[in-house]
């Protein structure tokens, strides 16, 4: 019967790859409700988007891999309930897929608004192939596109839409932008580089709903401005797609719950990639994330707990964006820190902030820095206590950190 992957995202095409290097010979089925074979999504908001990159580059591995690796790809297929006891698998074309090991690799889906007018015409999100190729109709001189959203993917859009000559507004509720995870000189700097390609940014600011004939024309907010708009993108975070674990029983607190060796509490049932809540060897807490990172080290672990050697999974998070020709990369989760050293000046458009906890550091947020970064990442990979007065001291190499 075999190993049954649900999800066709990058965790499953990780998974195939791995189990197979690793010598598991067995059946290996993968069952996806996208019509396409497991595939990046980075691009989607960035070379893919800018009609810098073509479809098949998007995909995970070329199309002859899945028949040498001989995995059965099933898409356009949707896995609706799990039978535990009979191990099987009922799916939506009637048929019924049988297991030795399910692995549950659903991802994440957009957070949706529900608000007044959201569902009218021209309102969008982001998160497939189809949802880029809407999206890029739109990315055309002189569209007004308003982008409810100031995080990651909002920006990455705003940028590329500015590049193709499109009138682009933000509207971020917080006071900053990608307030959740960067350090306030980070956001202070993409604000201004957005504003200097031509972006209207706004922050603290609530959208309260959209008005329009059948299609959306105006996004209105609760101070009483409006804005016309001839498009919306809303990128406003991403839920994760439990619901099949949790009717099979299995716990769910913002994620599937796994433990360090992706295991579910059923000794069956494993998960990887978005949709799992995990303990973080690192920083000794329970996480969820989104990045492709974590798709790929977590598909490893699962390989290696089906092939008989667990491996507990222990690794930095780590995460990239792309905005313009400014490349943000960020090593290791900032969360519950104590202080911030800058190293490099802002204005020379390459710089740095380390999160440090009692000392301990936690994350490093680097803008066109990459040693920065690598070093960051070592440094927190091993609980390194770097001074900050060397951390901020631009004539010491940043290697001599380590
Ligand atoms: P996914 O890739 O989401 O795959 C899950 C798949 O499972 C989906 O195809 C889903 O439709 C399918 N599925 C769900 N339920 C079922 C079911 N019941 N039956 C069958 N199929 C099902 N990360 C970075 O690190 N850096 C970036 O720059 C970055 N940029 C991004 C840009 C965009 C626009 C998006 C959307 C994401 C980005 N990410 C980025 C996040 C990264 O792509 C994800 O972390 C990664 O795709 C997670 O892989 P996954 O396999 O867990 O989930």
């Amino acid at each position: 019967m075999g190993v049954l992957i649900i999800g066709a995202g990058h965790a499953a095409g990780q998974l195939v790859a791995t189990l197979r290097m690793q010598g598991y010979d067995g059946r290996l089925r993968v069952i996806g409700d996208e019509p396409y074979p497991p595939y990046q999504r980075p691009p989607l908001s960035k070379q893919y988007l800018l009609g810098k990159m073509d479809l098949e580059a998007v995909f995970f591995k070329p199309p002859d891999f899945y028949e040498t690796t001989a995995t059965e790809l099933t898409l356009n297929v949707r896995a609706e309930r799990i039978d535990r006891d009979a191990r099987t698998v009922a799916l939506s074309d009637g048929t019924s897929a049988p297991y030795d090991r399910l692995v549950l690799a659903t991802g994440t889906r957009a957070r949706r608004l529900s608000l007044p007018g959201a569902d009218l015409d021209g309102i969008h999100y982001l998160r497939t192939i189809g949802d880029t190729d809407a999206l890029s109709i739109a990315l055309k001189p002189g569209i007004r596109l308003v982008i409810c959203g100031g995080g990651y993917i909002g920006l990455e859009v705003a940028a590329a839409a500015a590049r193709k000559g499109a009138s682009v507004r933000v509207l971020e509720m917080a006071e900053r932008l990608m307030n959740r995870t960067v350090a306030p000189e980070i956001s202070t700097f993409y604000q201004a580089l957005h504003a200097e390609k031509g972006v209207a940014i706004h922050t603290g600011i609530k959208v309260t709903g959209f008005s329009g004939d059948g299609t959306v024309a105006k996004v209105n907010t609760e101070g009483g401005d409006c804005f016309d708009a001839d498009f919306v993108l809303v990128g406003i975070g991403a839920v994760p797609n439990t619901a099949l674990a949790e009717a099979a029983g299995l716990a769910c607190r913002n994620g599937i719950v796994v433990d360090d060796c992706a295991r579910t509490a059923d000794p069956n049932i494993l998960a990887c990639g978005d949709c799992t809540n995990h303990p973080n060897g690192i920083y000794g807490i329970n996480i969820r994330l989104e990045s492709v990172q974590n798709a790929v080290d977590q598909a490893n672990t699962v390989a290696g707990t089906i092939c008989g050697n667990p491996q507990p999974y222990c690794a930095v998070p780590w995460f990239w964006s792309d905005q313009y020709d400014a490349r943000l990369q960020i090593a290791g989760l900032s969360q519950g820190h104590d202080k911030t050293v800058v190293r490099g000046d802002p204005a020379s458009g390459a710089f740095s902030v380390f999160h440090l906890k009692d000392g301990r550091l936690l994350a490093v947020d680097a803008v066109n820095s990459p040693r920065a970064y690598m070093v960051g990442r070592k440094l927190v990979a091993g609980g390194a206590h770097p001074d900050p007065a060397k951390i901020s001291d631009m004539d010491i190499p940043v290697k001599q950190l380590v």
